[in-house]
This record gives structure tokens, C-alpha cells and sequence, in this order.
């Protein structure tokens, strides 16, 4: 199988599983466990906050942010397409009681003017707006990198407000491999952050978030509430460790086999590439070969070709270290082969 559903899907490196055999661990709801304290220190340090909290997931990293930030009845802005609104089960809403609004964005950018016109004056008829949530890379619209001047424009309106900014960075290293701007660079702009291990830096589980001490110590009480505190969760910090060490370096080689994977595919008969790629993310439309999403998808299934429909007609192919050069172009050559099958 050549697997390009997600870049979640990568299993372990060598160095990965011998450093979690190998862990140093404690319980990490005492606060004693020194696997996770260096992963959270470390975290802290690459995007230049004062602190930072292993959580298991992006979601509960999200979760935790948006509760930690807000109060119920808030209103949070948000990009309409963006994981937080489309992929979290509404749990802003479920959980920190919390209204979203949305933007439109362009290639998953906020508009700054639409934004300013967004926040809430003091009136009583209104909702307070308690936090403006960003995405870098942004997966729907096809791991575009916001660009860090639209996000400079809107801390600057965020900080005029005095609104808080979670930036949502599950894939903020490619943003940062392609761009060639720092992690930190972005994380300055925004006053929390999330990032994904178990993405494209492939570790097998975690995400971290990251902000001021103040408002970790919030979120570290949030992360319990939600039943994230993890005991001996060294075992997983660990190759989290590796995964930052190992991988956030190598991800413009994804970024590369992207672009191959997108100009094959742009050769095929009926296939359209939909999205700029500049990251690890491929969104092809496949209407013009005559199949929908769901049976194109179905077909390279049958040919051990993995993807994800995205849309009645999309079909969204996501690059990793597990696929390298020689498996892209296997695929390549497989959807090269692929026809309509007589109904
Ligand atoms: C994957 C992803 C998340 C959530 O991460 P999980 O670990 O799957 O919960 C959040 N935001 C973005 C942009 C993502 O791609």
C-alpha cells in the first residue's frame, strides 16, 4: 500500500521506538515526569514562549486553548474552513460553551478588514469576542502557508482589541520549512500555539501547546478536566523528542515530493490540481475522468493506492516520510493507468 490519506499515518523510526523503550518516566500529573518535562521545555523554547503542555491530541490542544482563553458566551473568529470549525465536532460550542464566527479567508487567510469588522463593540445586545483562532499551514485549503504579513497585520488589530490569538499550528514546521521563517517567527504573533508530533514530524501520538506560564498553568488544569493527564506518558514524549529532533528538517523533502506527485497528476487526462502546493498537501479535482471523488478514491484503492475524498469531486493526497521519491512515482504511474470502470 502506498498510503497518502494523511501524514498522521507514519509509523514510529527505529529511533522513536528505542527512545520510548528507553524513557525516563514519572507521573506526569505530579508533574515528575522528566521525559515529558524536556518535551515541554523544549517545545517552549523552539517557538519562544515561556512555557508549554504535552496534550494527546491537536483537538484537546485546540480545546484546551479555547477554554483557557474564554469564558461561556464568548464569541471566537474563526476561518470558515478551518479544522477547528469544520473538524471538532462542534466541541468549542460542547465544551467552552463558546459561539463561532466565521471569515472567508483566502487560501485559508483572514481578510484584516473583514476581521476588524468582526469584533464585537460593547453593547448589550452582543457576545464579548474572546479569541481570534489562525491555522498555519491550513489543511483545507491545501497546506497553504498564511503568510506571515497577513499575520502581522492581524496580531496588530488583535492586540489594538486586546483579543487573544491561538494559532492552531498542527503543521506550523511545513509552514516554516517552506517559507523559510522560523517557527518562533510565527509563534511571536499569536499568544498560544498548538503543534502536532504525530503529523508530518511523525511521532506515533501528542500534540503541544504553548503560551505564557500563566496561562499553561490554566491549561494544564483544563487538560485535566477533560481527563488528558497522563501518568508514565514519558513513553510517549519521548519519540515526540525524536520526532522534532529527526524530522522538522526533513519535511521540505515531502514539500518536494508534493510537487512531483502534483505535476503528474496535472499530466493525467481529467485530472485538475485545485490547490498552489506548497507544503505536503495535493488537492486534485478528478471530475473531468467522468468518477466522483468517492469511486476515484475506491479505484486507486484496488491498484494499493491510498487518498481521501475532500469533496463531491476532490480527492486530497497528503506526502510523509514513509512515501519517498520511488513510491510517489509508483503511484504516479498508477493513476496514470486508472479508467472509469463500465457501470
Ligand atoms: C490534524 C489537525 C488537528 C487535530 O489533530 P488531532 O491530533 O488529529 O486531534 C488540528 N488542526 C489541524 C489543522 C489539523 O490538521
Amino acid at each position: 500500500m502506498i498510503d497518502l490519506r494523511s501524514d498522521t499515518v507514519t509509523k514510529p523510526t527505529e529511533a522513536m521506538r528505542k527512545a520510548a523503550y528507553e524513557a525516563e518516566v514519572g507521573d506526569d500529573v505530579y508533574g515528575e515526569d522528566s521525559t515529558v518535562n524536556e518535551l515541554e521545555e523544549t517545545v517552549a523554547d523552539l517557538l519562544g514562549k515561556e512555557a508549554a503542555l504535552f496534550v494527546p491530541s491537536g483537538t484537546q490542544g485546540n480545546q484546551i486553548a479555547i477554554l483557557t482563553h474564554c469564558s461561556p458566551g464568548n464569541e471566537i473568529i474563526l476561518q470558515e474552513d478551518s479544522h477547528i470549525f469544520l473538524y471538532e465536532g462542534a466541541a468549542a460550542s460542547i465544551f467552552a460553551g463558546v459561539q463561532t464566527r466565521t471569515m472567508k479567508g483566502e487560501r485559508g487567510a483572514i481578510c484584516p478588514e473583514e476581521l476588524v469588522s468582526a469584533i464585537r463593540k460593547d453593547d448589550i445586545h452582543f457576545p464579548e469576542t474572546g479569541l481570534i483562532c489562525l491555522e498555519n499551514t491550513h489543511n483545507k485549503a491545501g497546506g497553504a502557508v498564511i503568510p506571515i504579513e497577513n499575520m502581522m497585520v492581524i496580531a496588530q488589530i488583535a492586540r489594538e482589541h486586546h483579543i487573544p490569538i491561538h494559532l492552531d499550528g498542527a503543521r506550523l514546521f511545513n509552514a516554516a520549512a517552506a517559507s523559510g521563517i522560523g517557527v518562533a517567527k510565527y509563534a511571536q504573533l499569536t499568544d498560544t500555539v498548538q503543534i502536532c508530533l504525530s503529523k508530518g514530524l511523525g511521532a506515533p501520538v501528542g500534540s503541544v501547546i504553548a503560551g505564557s506560564k500563566v496561562f499553561i498553568d490554566k491549561a494544564r488544569k483544563w487538560r485535566k478536566r477533560l481527563g488528558g493527564g497522563m501518568r508514565q506518558a514519558g513513553i510517549l514524549a519521548a519519540p515526540g523528542l525524536v520526532a522534532l529532533r529527526d524530522n522538522a528538517d526533513r519535511l521540505s523533502e515531502d514539500h518536494d515530493n508534493a510537487k512531483l506527485l502534483a505535476d503528474g497528476l496535472a499530466e493525467i487526462d481529467g485530472i485538475e490540481i485545485i490547490n498552489r502546493v506548497e507544503t505536503n498537501i495535493v488537492l486534485a479535482d478528478v471530475q473531468g475522468t467522468g468518477m466522483t471523488a468517492d469511486a476515484y478514491v475506491q479505484l486507486l484503492k484496488e491498484q494499493q493506492v491510498l487518498a481521501n475524498s475532500f469533496g463531491p469531486h476532490s480527492v486530497r493526497f497528503v506526502t510523509h516520510y514513509d512515501v519517498g521519491k520511488g513510491a510517489i512515482k509508483k503511484a504516479l504511474s498508477i493513476a496514470a493507468s486508472l479508467t472509469k470502470q463500465p457501470n
